[in-house]
Order: structure tokens, then sequence, then C-alpha cells
């Protein structure tokens, strides 16, 4: 179900140095997600998200509180969005609030770092490339495969794989930063040098010159009921080898991590890919926690 609410912020200091995206700020203007990847982490009962599965809440008065949120900022800085949720879902075509929010931005002069499996975000180029004028605009496609079918199962609301590539390709030509959001590349499903290799050969004949790997996933308390529940469904036997390899363990690094980064970082040297995004604002004392 979707439903409307009132949110009392949207935006929020990123806490130290974030080395996967280089954000200062995060941005959620949705709450719950479309997408439906079996292994999201929102699930976790840490956010308290109960009905993650059952309802999207859109936060009506957003773009309000983020002009507001902005105004009393004492530097600029990137905003990331995508984390919680994905800001492109199906949704987003008819309610707008994404392309509202980057309005804001545009004109208060912030960059944006979005993370999205969605290639709607391509109705969105005019708007990056008026943020890129002044600032960063980057977009981070989700890849961990290239199979279209098993992108379909394990990330049953979202466009196919291949839609993303078309974006990547149409990004980089628009003259936006796009990059690969490598990860979660789940244990047993996705963790073979041939597809790890595939996507990072395929995203750069597109213009990708920044692919951010993460060779595992975490599982914790209901994300892990609800992901093994999935693989009963959809892969019988895999959730034995879960089990086996991580127990109760939160962090779940592929077996072949190691293999794969060596390899990864030796194909991304080779091609000129980045692995690594540095900060554009380093945390600041002077400026406290200005949003909870
Ligand atoms: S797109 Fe992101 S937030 Fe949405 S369900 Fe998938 S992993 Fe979770």
């Amino acid at each position: 179900m979707i439903r409307q609410i009132l949110a009392k912020n949207v935006l929020s200091r990123v806490a130290g140095v974030d080395t996967y995206f280089g954000l200062d700020y995060g941005m959620n203007l949705y709450r719950g997600c479309q997408h439906h990847c079996i292994y999201c982490d929102s699930r976790s009962k840490c956010y308290g998200n109960d009905r993650f599965d059952d309802d999207v809440l859109v936060k009506t008065n957003a773009v309000d509180l983020l002009a507001k949120e902005l105004r009393a900022k004492r530097r600029k800085g990137v905003v990331g969005t995508g984390s919680m949720n994905d800001p492109y879902m199906p949704l987003e075509e008819r309610v707008g609030l994404t392309r509202a929010a980057l309005e804001v931005l545009a004109g208060y002069g912030f960059g944006v770092h979005v993370v999205t499996k969605s290639d709607l975000v391509l109705r969105d180029i005019p708007l990056l490339q008026r943020i890129a004028r002044t600032s960063t605009a980057a977009v981070s496609l989700t890849l961990t495969t290239l199979d279209d079918e098993l992108a379909r199962r394990i990330e049953p609301g979202a466009p196919p794989a291949s839609s993303r590539l078309r974006a990547l390709a149409e990004l980089s030509a628009a003259g936006i930063e796009a990059r690969v959001a490598l990860m979660p590349v789940l244990p047993f499903l996705e963790d073979a040098w041939d597809n790890v290799s595939a996507i990072v050969r395929e995203a750069h004949r597109r213009g990708v010159r920044t692919v951010i790997p993460w060779f595992g996933m975490s599982l914790r308390d209901r994300q892990r009921t609800y992901y093994y529940r999935k693989l009963d469904e959809l892969f019988p036997g895999l959730r034995e080898q879960y089990e086996k390899a991580y127990g109760n363990g939160y962090m779940c690094p592929s077996p072949r991590a190691a293999a794969l980064r060596a390899s990864f970082e030796t194909m991304c040297t080779h091609l000129g890919v980045r692995t690594s995004v540095r900060p554009r604002l380093a945390p600041s004392a002077e400026e406290p926690e200005l949003f909870g």
C-alpha cells in the first residue's frame, strides 16, 4: 500500500568519512521500496520499518523540508540518495519527489549522488546536468549480474540488468558521471570471476570510470529470515550453504572475496577504472550534527 506521511526531516549528516560514495549528507524522500530485493538490509529490525515489504510511505512535505534544511547548512556538499529505498522506484514516475528534490539541490548549489537500479533516472538528465555545472552530479547503477533472469529473481521489482547497462551508456553520453555499485555480490550466486569481470568490462565499454565493489553481503535478524525464505523458494539447497559458511554472523564475505578483489583491482587498474571515491568534504568540528 502507498501511504502519505509528514516527515520531521529528510536530510542527515553522514558520520565520519564515506569511503564508498564520498557523501556528506544522506536524503530519504520515501520510506519502503517497491523493488523488493531479496537481500535488502532495510528489512533489519534496527531501522524500525516493520512493514518494509507492505507499505511505501511518501513524505509529502519532503521538498519543503529539504529546502529548509539546506538553507541552514553552513557549507555545501554532496547529498546522497538511494541507501534505504530506491529514489527511482516505479512510484517516482508519478509522484516526482526525487525530481523536485534535485531541483532544490540545484537551486542551493549542492551536489548529488544517486544510487538506483532504475533507468527512470534518465528522465532527470537535464537536472543532473544543471547540478554538474557547479558541483558533483553522479549516478551509480547497482549492477551485480548481467543475467536478466537472475536479476529478476533477486530484485523482482527492479528493471532488468540490461536496462541498467543502457542507462549507464546514456548517462555517460549526456556527460553525467555514471558509476557502478557492484554490491552486494551475493556469495555462491554472483561471486564468480566471470560474472564480476563481465560487469566491469561491459560498464567500461559504456563510459563508466568508477566501480565500487563489495564482495559479500550482510545478514541479520529478520532480513536473514526473509533472505533464507527466498533462497528456499528460488534456489533450493543454497540456504544450507549459507548456514554452514556464516552461522549467525552479520558480515558475510564471499569465500572468494580476497581473490576477487585482487583480480578486480588488477583489471580496473589496467582499464583506468577507479575503485574508491575520495570524500569531498572532511567532517567538520565546527558543524555539529544538525539533523537527527
Ligand atoms: S532497491 Fe535498494 S532499498 Fe530497494 S529493495 Fe532493493 S536493496 Fe532495498
